[in-house]
């Protein structure tokens, strides 16, 4: 079966699937995106995922592409199309497309809107979890505003890059006080040694995470004990477990910090019974 992609107004073929030379997204990164998770046919957490979206598009002044129903139609059916069951859908919007300069363009430039979707294992994902990641730590190296989910992900890649480099899965950035603020696609949290769940307040620092944000609603449910509020590199070495959280990751426990091993160098309780309970606690609606 061939891969569909969603592309300004058109459905086409993947392999086809094309945006302009001039458009601002692959010139200047001026654009935003989501990942939302598909699991057993739906897409999970789409309204915050939508409403996450809606947040970067204003912080930059770029318009919406479509109205909202419209879009929420757009991603269904490009999951419908490609026949994921399991995996992700990937939303992208850019200024638009104008001829190179800096400045905004006019009124007259529409957003582009792209929306892809492709299948993923939840077995991989699974085993992946019940061995654990290990992470690297990396300086800072973005913008403040990294609030705002934009493409201009070249810090993160070079972030992500030497974590490979040296057999990780994910560097997780510390600032100038040597806290650690997130990964570069996830969300860091560690479980210190009186068994209490900590992770860095969303006020600056970091991208406010969808997961981030169904994994604080399950940890009241559950009464966890938990605080928010940033933890050190030293911190996170000593403690008991760590995991990160990511929508096309979940919950996924880090047995690894540098070349720290925590604990008993398995993935620790808090991590795998919120790994278990995640999907009790997300608001999905049907494809
Ligand atoms: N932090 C960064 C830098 C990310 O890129 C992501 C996801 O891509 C996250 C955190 C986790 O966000 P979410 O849970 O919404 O996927």
């Amino acid at each position: 079966m061939s891969r569909i992609a969603y592309v300004n107004g058109q459905y086409v073929p993947h392999k086809d699937a094309a945006v302009h030379v001039e458009d601002r997204g692959y010139q200047f990164a001026d654009g935003v995106y989501e990942v939302c998770e598909v699991w057993r046919n739906t897409i999970v957490d789409m309204p915050r995922h939508i409403d996450r979206l809606d947040r970067s598009l204003r912080e930059l002044s770029i318009g919406w592409p479509m109205a909202r129903a419209a879009l929420e139609f757009v991603l269904r059916e490009v999951v419908r199309r490609n026949r994921v069951h399991d995996g992700i859908v990937y939303i992208q919007v850019t200024r638009g497309v104008s001829r190179r300069d800096h400045f905004f363009p006019g009124e007259d430039v529409v957003p582009s809107i792209v929306v892809t979707a492709r299948a993923t294992s939840p077995r991989a994902g699974d085993s992946a979890a019940e061995k654990g990641i290990s992470v690297i730590t990396y300086p800072e190296n973005r913008w403040p505003r990294v609030d705002i989910k934009t493409v201009a992900l070249l810090p993160n890649v070079l972030a992500k890059q030497a974590a490979k480099e040296q057999g990780s899965k994910e560097a997780w950035y510390f600032d100038s006080k040597n806290n650690v603020t997130e990964g570069g696609s996830t969300n860091a949290w560690i479980v210190t040694k009186d068994g209490t769940l900590v992770t860095r307040p969303a006020e600056s620092g970091i991208l406010r995470g969808i997961t981030r944000a169904v994994v604080l609603d399950l940890v009241e449910r559950e009464g966890i004990s938990f605080e928010e509020r940033p933890f050190s590199v030293e911190e996170a070495k000593e403690a008991r477990e760590a995991f990160v959280t990511a929508a096309s990751t979940l919950v996924m426990p880090v047995v690894k910090i540098d070349d720290t091993i925590l604990g008993n160098g398995h993935p620790g309780s808090v991590a795998t019974r919120l790994r278990e309970l995640f999907h009790t606690a997300t608001d999905f609606l049907a494809v």
